[in-house]
C-alpha cells in the first residue's frame, strides 16, 4: 500500500474541502470493507483518504409525506432494524442476502452504491476493461461471472452494487455534492451508472472530489416490491444474478411496474420489456414467466456464463412474484 493522507472532516462542506485538493486524487472513505482492499492491492493509489464516518448528517433516515431520505453512512444492519424502511420489503430482501455479521455492521449503503465491479481481471490489475497489449482478455478468458447484457462494448463486468436494482426499481435520487464548495444535486439513480469506454473512466458519474451524501426514496404505500437473488451460498457471496420488481396492483391488476436486474451487465439494468409483459394483467405464474422471458431475451452471453441466462429469467420470474406474494395480510409489513 502506498502511503497517503488520512483526513477526517466533521461537516459536509469540510469533507468536499479536504476531497478537492490535491488534483481530486483524493478517496472516500465510508466502511472500508472494500476501499482498504482497493488500496493495499494498489488499484487506487489516492494521495488523501477522507474518512466521512464523523459527519453527522450523512447518519440518519428521516421521512416526510414525499418518502424517505436515507445517509450514506447508515449501515445495512441499521437498514434492517430501522422503522421507516420496513415497507421497502425489496432493499430488506437483498439485506438478508448479505450473509456476513461483519459487512452488515461495517458496510453502508454509500459504500454499496459506489462499489468497484469484483471482476477478477480489475481485481487482478487488468483495469476495468480487463485488457492485456490493448486486448480484452475477459471476452475469451474466464468469464462465467460477467455481463451477459450490455456487454457488446469493450466493458465486460458486472456492476457490483447489491442494492442498486432494488432502489433503481423505487425510482431513488441521489444527492450529490462538490466538488466545488455549494455544489449539490440530486441525480436520478437510472442516469447515476455508466459503462466505461475506457480504463480511465469510472462505473459512476461521481467526478474526483465529489460525494454521494443521501439517497432518497418515494413512499411506499400501497406499492408492492421484492428482490430476487440468485447466491452460490458460499459464506461471503455475490449473486450470480438478481432482480428486483416494484409493482403498483390495483384490483389485482398491475397498473405500474419497474424490474431492475443486478449482476448481469456492467450497470444494474432495467428492463422495460419485463415491465411491459405484466403491466395491465395480474401477475400468475404465467405472466410472471413471459416477464422473465422478455427480461432475457436480449442477453448475449458470453462463452463461459449461458447459464446466467436462465439464472437472470429465474430471478425476474421470482421477484414479481415475490412482489405480489407480499400483498397477501399475512406478508404485510407496515411503512
Ligand atoms: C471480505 C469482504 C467480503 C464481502 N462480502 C460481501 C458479501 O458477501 N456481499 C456483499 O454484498 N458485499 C460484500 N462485500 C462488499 C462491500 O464491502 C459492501 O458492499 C459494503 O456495503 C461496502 O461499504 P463500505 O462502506 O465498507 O465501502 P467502502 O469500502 O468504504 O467504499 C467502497 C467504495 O465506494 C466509495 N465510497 C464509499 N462511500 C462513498 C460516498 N458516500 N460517496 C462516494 N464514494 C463513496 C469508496 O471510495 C470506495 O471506492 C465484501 C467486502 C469484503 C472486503
Amino acid at each position: 500500500m502506498r502511503n497517503f493522507e488520512y483526513a477526517r472532516p466533521e461537516t459536509e462542506a469540510e469533507a468536499v474541502e479536504l476531497l478537492g485538493e490535491h488534483d481530486g486524487n483524493t478517496a472516500v472513505l465510508a466502511g472500508g470493507t472494500d476501499l482498504l482492499n482497493l488500496m493495499k492491492a494498489e488499484l487506487v493509489a489516492p494521495q488523501r483518504v477522507v474518512d466521512i464516518k464523523h459527519v453527522d448528517s450523512l447518519h440518519s433516515v428521516t421521512a416526510d409525506d414525499d418518502g424517505v431520505q436515507i445517509g450514506s453512512l447508515v449501515t445495512l444492519d441499521e437498514m434492517q432494524s430501522e422503522p421507516l424502511l420496513a415497507g421497502y420489503q425489496s432493499l430488506q430482501d437483498v439485506i438478508r442476502g448479505v450473509r456476513s455479521i461483519q459487512i452488515r455492521q461495517m458496510g453502508t449503503i454509500g459504500g454499496d452504491l459506489c462499489h468497484m465491479p469484483n471482476c477478477w481481471y480489475f481485481r487482478n490489475g487488468n483495469g476495468l476493461l480487463g485488457l492485456e497489449d490493448g486486448k480484452s482478455v475477459v471476452a475469451g478468458g474466464d468469464n462465467r461471472y460477467h455481463a451477459i447484457l450490455g456487454n457488446r462494448g469493450p466493458a465486460k463486468f458486472v456492476s457490483a452494487s447489491r442494492f442498486a436494482p432494488a432502489m433503481m426499481a423505487w425510482g431513488a435520487k441521489v444527492r450529490v455534492i462538490g466538488p466545488k464548495p455549494h455544489h449539490e444535486q440530486w441525480i436520478d439513480l437510472d442516469s447515476f451508472y455508466r459503462t466505461p469506454k475506457t480504463d480511465r473512466q469510472g462505473v459512476t458519474l461521481l467526478k474526483p472530489g465529489q460525494l454521494l451524501t443521501h439517497i432518497r426514496l418515494p413512499s411506499a404505500s400501497r406499492l408492492l416490491s421484492a428482490s430476487y437473488e440468485v447466491l452460490e451460498l458460499e459464506g461471503l457471496d455475490w449473486p450470480l444474478a438478481a432482480a428486483s420488481a416494484m409493482l403498483n396492483v390495483v384490483d389485482g391488476v398491475v397498473r405500474n411496474a419497474r424490474v431492475v436486474m443486478g449482476h448481469v451487465a456492467p450497470t444494474p439494468w432495467e428492463s422495460r420489456e419485463a415491465a411491459a409483459a405484466i403491466i395491465g394483467r395480474p401477475v400468475t405464474e404465467a405472466t410472471a414467466e413471459s416477464a422473465g422471458e422478455a427480461a432475457i431475451a436480449a442477453a448475449t452471453p458470453l462463452s463461459e456464463n449461458r447459464y446466467k441466462v436462465r439464472v437472470a429469467r429465474t430471478a425476474v420470474k421470482r421477484a414479481i412474484l415475490a412482489a405480489a406474494e407480499s400483498a397477501r395480510p399475512e406478508n404485510r409489513r407496515e411503512v
